[in-house]
């Protein structure tokens, strides 16, 4: 399994760019831009639909599957399938997500396109092209789910974005499963009242904790965190705070080679 990171940002991504706090103008003084969240896997299967476009030279030509997170703009940027169709128009699609996610998308495929839309529900697994998808609850403020992803080649992922902290038949679904890469977000760092359905520095370590305590991440798990807003410490001083975690800080365009 080959995951590449196409985001790491927040909704407003990082530095968020009507913004000039310390952990923006850090970002900016370094030229580290982070995007909104989202992820290629093996080239075939992109996580969320992203607003921006990918780190330099990646290409999203080899896409055949889009799980979608939720309906919030930030993973679910609808006008991005528009994209495809003027360049791919008659090559199979399958989008998967929660239904209303969905409705947002339909608007932007043509009528006759090949594009195959199949919601996401808790507990109902799927398999496109020999790739397993198990899909698990969310907490968060629409309905969202978050992706257990297993490669036909090898390779587990689970992608867990945006949520707060993980409903318990989240954890309960994945014990055990010793997961190759776990992609949590983190998206509001040092500030902890800020009421959302989101993790922060101080909840992020407890659903590592969690999820360590389930075996679903062990020792040989990269833990990486992502969704990360300006609200988190400048890079430097965020790194060592995921690290005391066993989590890891990675760069947009980042890749890593898992499994068989
Ligand atoms: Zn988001
Ligand atoms: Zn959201």
């Amino acid at each position: 399994m080959r995951v590449t990171l196409l985001g790491t940002g927040a909704a407003d991504g990082w530095p968020n760019p009507w913004c000039s706090c310390r952990s923006c103008s850090d970002a900016r003084t370094n030229g580290v831009t982070r995007r909104q969240t989202s992820v290629l896997v093996d080239g075939g299967v992109l996580l969320d639909l992203s607003p921006a476009l990918p780190p330099d030279g990646l290409s999203l030509a080899g896409v055949h599957t889009v799980l979608i997170t939720h309906s919030h703009p930030d993973h679910c940027a609808p006008f991005g399938l528009l994209w495809r169709h003027w360049a791919r128009p008659d090559d199979p699609l399958t989008i998967v997500g929660p239904a209303d996610a969905l409705e947002t998308c339909r608007p932007w495929l043509a009528p006759d396109a090949p594009v195959e839309l199949v919601v996401a529900e808790p507990g109902r697994p799927l398999r496109r092209r020999d790739y397993e998808v198990r899909v698990l609850p969310a907490e968060h403020e629409i309905p969202a789910v978050l992706y257990d992803l297993t490669s036909p080649g090898g390779g587990r992922l689970l992608y867990a974005t945006d949520t707060g902290p993980l409903p318990e038949a989240a954890v309960e679904a994945v014990r055990g499963a010793s997961f190759d890469v776990v992609l949590l977000e983190q998206t509001f760092g040092e500030k902890l009242d800020h009421g959302t359905c989101h993790l922060d520095l101080a909840t992020f370590p407890v659903q590592v904790d969690r999820l360590r305590a389930v075996g679903a991440v062990t020792e040989d798990t990269a833990v990486v965190a992502v969704h990360l807003s300006h609200h988190n410490p400048p890079a430097g001083v965020l790194a060592g705070r995921l690290a005391a975690h066993g989590a890891r800080l990675l760069p947009d365009g980042a890749e890593l080679q898992v499994g068989a």
